[in-house]
């Protein structure tokens, strides 16, 4: 069994894409974990393209990680009147900046896609299809259970990002927003002024910051990594509009 890990930013659309087109051979599906806090120009995007790659022989199947609500973020029931976060957010400790544990991409991301795959893959072995290109190498793994194998078709056919922009519009399709969760602790600055150009991302992005404030007793959590509430983060310089880029998110994220 062939899968694709669609993630819907550049690089895993553009494995999909050239599955559709010829380019590469034929997978069973491709499947978008959907953490529900996609920015709303993703959600937007995989509207529009999901037909077209259906009529083109691949199957896109999304899988639910999140219900996309404030309380996604907490797990009450894991330790006893504290929240437990799952999203790498930051806070201070005896002065030391500190991000925290990341949980969300195991239980928002990886856990979805693999009870798809224990459901659909009759016993068979999957060799899962990452959309990692070539600038990103360092964000490779191996998988960690048996039943998988992850392959890399952009790292194979030396691909970078930006050439995966340019194939993309050589054969006259849309190039993809970057996904990531909108109020994903990883945005540096410019990420931010992104999220802040879609006002429902926003509105959401603004709402959770507030919701983690106070979620671990006798600390302040932040989604900014300014140790600032959002809404005081100043956004408007202008050299970093353009530069969208991200903390790294380790692969898994699938950005
Ligand atoms: S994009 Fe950020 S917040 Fe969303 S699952 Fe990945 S690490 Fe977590």
């Amino acid at each position: 069994m062939k899968i694709i890990s669609l993630g819907w930013g550049v690089q895993s659309f553009t494995l999909a894409a050239m599955v559709a087109l010829g380019e590469l051979e034929p997978v069973d599906a491709a499947i978008h974990s959907d953490t529900g806090f996609e920015s709303a120009l993703t959600y937007e995007f995989a509207k529009r393209w999901t037909p077209w790659l259906e009529e083109h022989g691949v199957r896109v199947v999304t899988v639910k990680g999140s219900n996309g609500t404030l309380e996604e973020v907490s797990d009450v029931t894991r330790t006893t009147n504290k929240g437990f976060m799952k999203i790498p957010a930051f806070t201070e400790v005896d002065g030391v900046r500190q991000i925290l544990p990341r949980h969300c991409t195991t239980e928002w991301k990886i856990a979805p896609v693999r009870r798809w795959l224990q459901a659909n893959r009759n016993k068979q072995p999957v060799e899962q299809w990452i959309g990692i290109s070539l600038d990103e190498m360092e964000r490779m793994r191996y998988s960690d259970v048996k039943y998988i194998t992850n392959r890399y078709p952009l790292f194979e056919k030396r691909i970078i990002r930006v050439a995966c922009q340019l194939w993309l519009e050589k054969n006259g399709i849309e190039v993809p927003p970057k996904s990531a969760c909108m109020f994903c602790p990883y945005h540096n600055k410019a990420g931010w002024i992104k999220t802040k150009s879609v006002p429902d991302d926003w509105r959401r992005a603004v709402a959770m910051d507030e919701h983690i404030r106070d979620m671990v007793d006798g600390r302040k959590n932040y989604l900014s990594h300014y140790l600032k509430p959002l809404t005081e983060l100043d956004l408007s310089t202008p050299e970093e509009n353009g530069q969208m880029n991200f903390f790294d998110c380790s692969g898994t994220c699938w950005l």
